[in-house]
């Protein structure tokens, strides 16, 4: 059975119909895109007009600046292995700088990159998850290959002023990656203005299926493939193109660019809708995350004196599904590691739920949790005080 309210779109998002009718298409487009003959030459046509798409959603300059990859995951994975380049390696520069709130595909990496001889620099971000630019400036030295800066967290829709970490990466002369797997279709991304060398995207989070996912390489920065023993990509990523998942993301991120700026509009009032309801009805409460620099669909609240799975698993019970920052989300009972690095202590962590909206969030949708969520919270604190 399907929940009938779905606020876990920073999770995963629904196909949207139209995606799913260009999936249905390409299902036509059998022949290999890397085959000279004509059902090869169709689906490449297809490709690389997706790849257009893709291009035009994130401004890059040209289309074979993205290449497709399996997801999100797998594009900052990629972006880390520039670190063993033979040209970084040559420069002698092994500093690799990011923050404490990145994405586990890039966060749970610094053993790896250590034991391979690089030095890995996390900053710390300030309690509403902004990072301290104090310190990135102070991180920053001659000796820095890389910085990596995720554009919007997943838990609390924080977005970083990443022009700006930009500018000053280019001081020193260091490459710059961006995570906007969590921006992309919620707000503007443009490698131009960001001035970025590397961007991850992700199809799943803009309203296509799982499986693909996107990197932006700027021409002429240094990228060591991943993936070896194809010419596919320009060489820069082997395997059968996955041309299904590929024409899906091209559709998807169309409908991004062109609905970006309605769409946002409208879930942003959503969201608020919703973080004043919750904030009238219910006391003791903390929203977690930049108010004024965080994207539109994103509420993370943590309930003083409620466990956050509880109050995950009432709602499930009421068709609403939402998600917690704490244990059941990851299969361990450490509070989430975003949310203690805002310093908010594990209790608050413990309490917290994402409420993450997307196109197809009504206003019924929120109407439904300011009626269902109230009496839960007051249950599982009576219970807790007993
Ligand atoms: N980066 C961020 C910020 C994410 O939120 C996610 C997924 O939750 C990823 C990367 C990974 O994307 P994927 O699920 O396609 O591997």
């Amino acid at each position: 059975m399907n929940n009938s309210v779905y606020l876990d779109n920073n999770a995963t998002t629904p196909v949207d119909p139209a995606v799913a009718r260009r999936v249905s298409e390409s299902l036509d487009l059998y022949g290999n895109p890397s085959s000279m003959h004509t059902p090869g030459r169709q689906a490449n046509r297809a490709i690389e007009s997706a790849r257009g798409e893709v291009a035009a959603l994130i401004h890059a300059r040209q289309s074979d600046e993205v290449i497709f990859t399996g997801c999100g995951s797998e594009s900052n994975n990629a972006v880390l292995n520039v670190l063993f380049s033979p040209k970084l390696r040559q420069s002698g520069r092994k500093r690799f700088i990011t923050t404490v709130i990145e994405h586990p595909s890039i966060y749970e990496l610094d053993g790896m990159l250590e034991s391979r001889g690089i030095e890995v620099v996390r900053i710390p971000v300030d309690g509403s998850g902004l990072i301290d630019l104090e310190a990135y400036r102070k991180a920053l030295n001659e000796d820095t290959a890389l910085i990596s800066v995720m554009a919007a967290n997943n838990e609390i829709g924080t977005i970083q002023d990443i022009p700006e970490i930009s500018r000053r990466a280019r001081e020193v002369g260091a490459l710059v990656h961006t995570d906007a797997v969590q921006a992309a279709g919620k707000m503007s991304v443009d490698v131009q203005t960001w001035d970025v060398d590397y961007l991850s995207l992700s199809a799943h989070k803009i309203y296509a299926p799982k499986g693909i996912g996107a990197l932006y390489i700027r021409g002429g920065v240094p990228f060591t493939p991943f993936l070896l023993g194809g010419h596919q990509e320009q060489g820069r990523r082997a395997g059968t193109y996955n041309t299904t998942g590929i024409l899906a993301m091209g559709e998807a991120a169309r409908l991004a660019r062109e609905q970006l700026d309605e769409e946002s509009r409208r879930i942003r009032t959503l969201r608020d809708m919703l973080q004043e309801g919750i904030r009238e009805r219910i006391e003791r409460i903390r929203i977690n995350g930049s108010i004024e620099h965080r994207v539109p669909g994103t509420l993370n609240v943590s309930f003083l004196g409620a466990e956050g799975e509880s109050i995950l698993l009432y709602l499930d019970m009421e068709g609403i599904s939402v998600s917690t920052g704490s244990a059941c989300a990851t299969g361990s009972l450490d509070p989430s590691y975003v949310l203690m690095e805002l310093g908010i202590g594990a209790e608050l962590a413990h309490g917290s739920i994402r409420f993450s909206l997307g196109r197809f969030t009504t206003e019924d949708d929120i109407t439904c949790v300011l009626e269902k969520l109230p009496p839960i919270i007051q249950r599982l604190r009576r219970m807790s005080t007993l």
